[in-house]
């Protein structure tokens, strides 16, 4: 099988979507984006054994890859439009790609992402997405509107991607009584489409929890030139969790864990109960978790007493 068999018996699928008029096969795909909107993309780049266990289960990784994209499209809440991929591969393996085609595609055909191009090289395992979305004209949500006085606000559970991810390298004992859960939070996360493009009407700045709760609100504080004050006794933490660990390693996930992909979002006390209103009739679940205050940082408090935590997220370098 050469480079073009691989792209058209993997990638290659016909898309109906009437704003997408070319998509995979030419030098480029075209893309019609109506007037009254705006285009919205964001890149992902995934190294095999920095980002992902190579030799992990090749469906799984690729559903992770896009779950992971498209939540960047859920903060700034857009709708998924199309998607492109450039995949850097070590040798042809058709089982592998088989099942990465397969995953690739259930998470696209899901949040109705159109493959419509990219690029194929051989090299390292490296895959590299970036989705487009679209939102109205000037209604995509940022890092930089918050307010003092907002209240902070979380979608879901914290601390799940972090189990997930302790399950995986065997570190959290217990786990077997709960697989699917700890095996889905790792590699099957949900991006919030849903919510986000709910939240455009209520929210004054929004971020996908990527890095932990406290780097990623850190960046809407610093982006709205304010700082925040959580109150921790109301960090939603998944039941397995709260069953596994104890209270202080709950906290630690989902202060600092990373890979949640919830959305963190703030909002004017006196559009709180429209949002929840809103929400409930979606089956949306939010936790308010603290409030926007003047000056930098994030202080946190348990039951009213000052909580120290150890680190502010991942970071590469
Ligand atoms: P070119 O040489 O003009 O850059 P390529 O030979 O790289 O074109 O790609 C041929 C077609 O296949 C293009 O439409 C490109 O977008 C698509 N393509 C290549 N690799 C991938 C991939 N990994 N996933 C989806 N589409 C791909
Ligand atoms: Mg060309």
């Amino acid at each position: 099988m050469n480079e073009f068999e691989l792209i058209d018996h993997f990638f290659k699928r016909s898309t109906s979507h009437p704003l997408i008029k070319l998509g995979v096969g030419d030098d480029c795909a075209i893309i019609d984006v109506p007037a009254d909107q705006e285009l919205v993309f964001s890149m992902d780049t995934l190294v095999a054994d920095v980002h992902f266990f190579a030799d992990g289960p090749a469906k799984l990784i690729a559903e992770r890859a896009l779950r992971v994209c498209l939540s960047d499209l859920a903060a700034m809440g857009a709708e998924p439009l199309c998607f492109t991929m450039s995949l850097s591969l070590p040798h042809i393996n058709e089982d592998w790609l088989q099942n990465f085609s397969e995953g690739l595609f259930a998470v696209a055909n899901e949040f109705s992402c159109a493959l419509v191009g990219g690029d194929t090289v051989k090299g390292p395992l490296v895959i590299t997405l970036q989705v487009h979305g679209l939102v109205p004209k000037a209604g995509a949500l940022r890092r930089s509107g918050a307010t003092v006085g907002d209240l902070v606000a979380v979608s879901g559970h914290l601390g799940s991607g972090a189990a997930g991810l302790a399950v995986l390298k065997n570190k959290l004992r217990g786990s077997e009584r709960f697989p699917d859960f700890f095996r889905n939070s790792y590699f099957r996360p949900s991006p919030k489409i849903t919510l986000g493009v709910l939240l455009r009407d209520y929210a004054s700045a929004a971020i996908d929890i990527s890095d932990g709760l406290l780097a990623d609100l850190g960046h809407i504080c610093r982006a709205s030139h304010c700082g925040a004050r959580l109150k921790l006794e109301s960090l939603p933490i998944a039941p397995p969790i709260q069953q596994l660990v104890g209270e202080a390693q709950a906290m630690q996930w989902a202060l600092c864990g990373g890979d949640d992909y919830q959305l963190c979002f703030t909002v004017s006390p006196d559009q709180v109960s429209a949002l929840q209103d809103k929400l409930s009739a979606h089956g949306e679940e939010i936790s308010l978790i603290g409030q926007i205050t003047e000056g930098e940082g994030i202080s946190c408090c348990l039951h009213g007493e000052t909580y120290p935590f150890q680190h502010d997220g991942y970071r590469h370098f």
